[in-house]
């Protein structure tokens, strides 16, 4: 069986503010086995950066606080480190990188001297050695001339080459867990390309696992073996990659699935794009019990707000595991015995 290597369960984490609690992420669960890719996708607004800022430990305190749940990493309960022992996990064991580099890079020190300061700090290492080994790391990420490129300045990179810097600096002490997020919005659709590819090509040569967080169904197709997808501050529907585009069970995911645009159709004018209507819940203040997509959801009798016509398949508890032979799947909110009164 697949070694666990992440796992979440019932993580909240709200912010404490003037106009009221976001509940930002309300109710967690999720995985990742040692080496495999989890993508987690839902649109802007869902928690999902919260979530890993949350794994990190790195949600600033106050306004914001983890009020509830457990993180476990390789056994070790994160949430009841020390901040020295998480610090140290933190870069050493699981590393982030994030949507847009430029914020996340110095601008007043060559990108040299910024990642071999990261591998002077794991490793222990010399100025001279760290500074070799950041012209290798830089060749890992397949950047070009890179012992010309140690010595620029961020802006002097492209956004890609900037992104690339960012992986270089996140690897430089070997992470077990890579956490990505929206590693590739920033950049046009050929740059994406390169970079998801060398995620993929990082992860299997380097063995470490990747939870890849995008609004992107394309990305997850491209590069995760898992998907969580993440409505309203929780996870709706989990699934292997290849189950959940060939039969997506949550109302949501299927919205979102129908949102990406395909090439081959698009030629032949016979697919028509759809966004799904509404917008996402506002996590301040109360929020209705009941499904969260529920007022965006087609499938809702108009004046009940219950499904009308799910499929059978749906119709069970909410958090069910729906096994059919398959791998178990798991759905949030779908649910076929009404509550009076709710949602
Ligand atoms: P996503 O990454 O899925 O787009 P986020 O995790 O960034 O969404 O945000 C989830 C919710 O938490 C949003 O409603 C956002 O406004 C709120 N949030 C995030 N950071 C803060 C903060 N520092 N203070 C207050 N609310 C926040
Ligand atoms: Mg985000």
């Amino acid at each position: 069986m697949a070694e666990r290597l992440l796992d979440v369960k019932g993580l909240k984490t709200y912010f404490f503010t003037d106009e009221g609690v976001v509940r930002a992420v309300d109710g967690v669960d999720l995985y990742i086995n040692k080496g495999e890719t989890l993508g987690v996708v839902g649109e802007s607004g869902s928690g999902k950066s919260v979530t890993a800022l949350s794994i990190m430990r790195l949600i600033p305190t106050p306004p914001g606080r983890i009020v509830e749940g457990t993180i476990t990493y390789s056994g070790k309960s994160l949430l009841d480190l020390p901040p020295a022992k998480m610090r140290k996990i933190r870069g050493k064991e699981i590393s982030m990188i994030f949507q847009e580099p430029m914020t996340s890079l110095n601008p007043v020190f060559t990108v040299g001297e910024q990642i071999a300061e990261a591998i002077r700090l794991h490793e222990g290492l010399g100025r001279r050695d760290a500074m070799d080994k950041t012209v290798e790391m830089l060749k890992i990420v397949h950047m070009a001339n890179a012992e010309r490129r140690v010595k620029e300045y961020p802006h002097q990179l492209s956004g890609g080459m900037r992104q690339r810097v960012m992986i270089a600096m996140a690897l430089s002490c070997s992470p077990n867990l890579l956490i990505a997020d929206e590693p590739t919005t920033a950049l046009d659709v050929t740059i994406q390309a390169q970079i998801l590819e060398l995620l993929n090509e990082l992860k299997a040569k380097l063995g470490m696992a990747i939870l890849l967080i995008t609004h992107d169904m394309g990305v997850i197709a491209e590069t995760a073996q898992r998907v969580d997808v993440m409505y309203g501050a929780q996870v709706v529907e989990e699934a292997a990659v290849t189950e959940l585009f060939k039969e997506p069970l949550h109302p949501y995911t299927q919205g979102l699935l129908r949102s990406i645009p395909r090439i081959d159709l698009a030629a032949t004018k016979k697919q028509k794009l759809e966004a799904i209507p509404g917008t996402v819940p506002t996590l301040r203040g109360d929020i209705k019990p009941g499904c969260r997509f529920a007022p965006r959801c087609p499938f809702v009798m108009q004046d009940s707000g219950w499904p009308s016509s799910l499929p059978q398949r749906w119709l069970g508890d909410s958090n069910s595991r729906s096994g059919r032979g398959r791998s178990a799947r798991i759905i949030r909110g779908c649910s076929s015995t009404p509550t009076p009164g709710r949602p």
